[in-house]
């Protein structure tokens, strides 16, 4: 009767690999995932935040770059002046 299973015909338990879900503090999930990458437990959810936290992430980053580098060069002129 219920003999039919979802794993026939797929030669490895992981095909996908493990979950690209990750969390707000880099925490990785190990579950396997599915076809879309995700585990049955984050899904389509994981996707979004995952980017927004590395879009967060990068452009913090690039703030803070550009904030110390304007800094930096503050500094080297009052420097140079300073020297001259
Ligand atoms: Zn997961």
């Amino acid at each position: 009767m219920l003999s039919q299973s979802v794993n026939i015909g797929i030669p490895s338990p992981k095909p996908y690999g493990l979950c690209l879900f990750l969390g707000p503090g880099g925490e990785r999930c190990f579950n396997p995932a599915r076809e879309d990458g995700f585990c049955s437990e984050h899904g389509e959810s994981g996707e979004v935040v995952i980017d927004a936290s590395w879009f967060r992430r990068g452009a913090a980053l690039i703030l803070l770059v550009v904030f110390l580098w304007v800094v930096f060069a503050g500094f080297l002129r009052e420097l140079a002046d300073w020297l001259r």
